[in-house]
């Protein structure tokens, strides 16, 4: 149906010929589309804790004046249903930014093992919680990349914290980093970091669509734990900025594995 997925760009006359330029404006109606659904979804996923927000307002005014017990409850969701909005505002910065700096490839050196020791680091506290063990296994030498250190420790930070998040029950997260000579999918690969849980993993129907915005596999689980639904999106970004690959691989019942290649 040509007609109806094409726009009839230029016509003139030239010489007796008539000059008929064609463009295809399919990609755009696309773009249209997913700016029209990803405002939608901001809306909605600021709309959910406002209305919260709101709703307690008025206890706290009505039926909850005189009672501090449960003011003190009260106040204490309200501070979780604002931080979930603070969380939802951050990340959508930095997908943002992410997003506009795609182009540009970054250019530092960066020492994968010890951007993967910090993460670990600065995570542990939050596994103790779950009872996991975070183990890294990393070559004697360290290994670097060329890239953007912040932008690499935060693909590292978000699929660990999913790791831990949505793998916790299986007592442990392995990340592994190795330096590959070559890996078929990236061309003159030079690092390669997986990040192995043990948890319930993810439905395959699911993992096409993971590293959309605002895509959940298990939605109530996502928001149960105060996910945005942006992290792997901002993954995505991050690694396609990188030139790098991600892959998603993971079996119902036996975990997840998300594996980023890196170039030199
Ligand atoms: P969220 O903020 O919801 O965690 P993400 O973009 O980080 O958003 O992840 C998208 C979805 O992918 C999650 O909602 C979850 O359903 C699924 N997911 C991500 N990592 C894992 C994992 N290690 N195990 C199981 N499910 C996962």
């Amino acid at each position: 149906d040509v007609t109806c997925r094409y726009v009839h760009g230029i016509g003139a006359v030239q010489g007796g010929a008539v000059l008929v330029s064609f463009q295809d404006i399919t990609h755009l109606e696309q773009a249209g589309q997913m700016r029209r659904d990803f405002v939608a979804n901001v809306s909605h996923e600021l709309r959910t804790p406002l209305t919260a927000l709101m709703g307690f307002i008025e206890t706290l005014r009505g039926a909850a004046k005189d009672d501090p017990v449960a003011r003190d409850r009260f106040l204490a969701i309200m501070e979780g249903e604002a931080s979930r909005m603070n969380r939802l505002v951050g990340d959508l910065l930095s997908l943002n930014r992410v997003e506009s700096e795609e182009r540009v490839r970054p250019k530092e050196q960066v020492n994968l093992t010890r951007t993967l020791e910090d993460t670990l680091h600065s995570l542990k506290p939050l596994a103790e919680e779950q009872q996991l063990t975070l183990n890294l296994s990393a070559p004697e030498t360290p290994v670097t990349v060329t890239g953007d250190p912040d932008q690499l420790r935060q693909v590292f930070t978000n699929l660990v914290e999913n790791a831990i998040k949505y793998g916790g029950s299986g007592g442990r997260v392995d990340v592994l980093l190795s330096a590959s000579d070559r890996d078929p999918a990236v061309r003159s690969a030079a690092a390669r970091v997986q990040v192995i849980d043990k948890g319930p993993g993810i439905d395959p129907v699911h993992l096409p669509r993971l590293t959309e915005r605002f895509y959940r596999a298990d939605n109530h689980r996502s928001r149960q734990l105060g996910g945005t639904g942006l992290g792997l999106a901002i993954v995505k970004h991050i690694v396609n900025r990188h030139r790098g690959r991600l892959r998603v691989e993971s079996t119902l019942g036996q975990g997840a594995v998300f594996t980023v290649i890196l170039p030199q």
